[in-house]
């Protein structure tokens, strides 16, 4: 008797734990994280090109999906915060051509997948670049233009978008092609975890380990 009184206790608080507290648990990580990285927003597009979508998912457009990464995750971040947009939003974004609303910069993003929990847009020789990075990470992904023949050495740069892949603590290049103004964006990427990891300092308590 008292032992299938035990069980019917166990199998109650794993339930509890498992239904409740984890996604509570869950859910304030993840929030914690989009409060920390600022958001990387994307343009709006008008409203009239809002519908629901039913494909294999169920997806719903409007930067809304039912899929398990979007309800464990994405729809936690800002509306028109790239974070939002799962495979299924790129996809009918690309389907649909709406993807030509958005700049060249993001549509490099989208490309790469949106893996980062973190995104910084910021400017160089008058050019936006972007990194993706995770903050307890030394790996930083640099989105930024390759330069054109003609183009000036200190930029800006004509080219199409690329990635590329910096190495912080070796300052070095993953793939070994260098992107135009290595040096600058390798200083503008340590500033940058500078202030991230002298903020982090002041908040132990923060925790990031929630990319998938
Ligand atoms: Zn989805």
């Amino acid at each position: 008797m008292i032992w299938s009184i035990l069980a019917v206790l166990a199998i109650i608080a794993f339930i509890i734990g498992r239904f409740i507290i984890v996604p509570i648990m869950k859910r304030r990580r993840v929030l914690r994280n989009a409060w920390k990285c600022s958001s990387y927003i994307t343009p709006s597009i008008s409203e009239d090109f809002d519908r629901n979508i039913s494909v294999k998912s169920n997806v719903k457009v409007h930067q809304t999906c039912n899929c398990f990464g979007f309800k464990k995750r994405r729809r936690f971040y800002n509306q028109n915060d790239i974070r939002r947009l799962c495979r299924h939003i790129r996809k009918e974004l690309a389907r649909s051509k709406l993807i030509d609303h958005f700049d060249p910069l993001s549509r490099r993003i989208m490309r790469d997948r949106i893996r980062d929990s973190c995104y910084k847009k910021t400017e160089l020789a008058s050019m936006e670049i972007a990194f993706g990075y995770h903050p307890n990470s030394d790996f930083v992904r640099v989105f930024t233009r390759r330069a054109q023949e003609g183009d000036p050495a200190e930029g800006p740069f004509s080219g199409p978008y690329e990635k590329f892949v910096l190495d912080t603590v070796q300052s070095h290049w993953i793939y070994g092609i260098p992107p135009p103004l290595s040096r600058e964006i390798i200083q503008l990427v340590a500033e940058m975890f500078k202030e991230i990891r002298g903020k982090e300092e002041q908040d132990e308590n923060l925790n990031y380990d929630d990319m998938e």
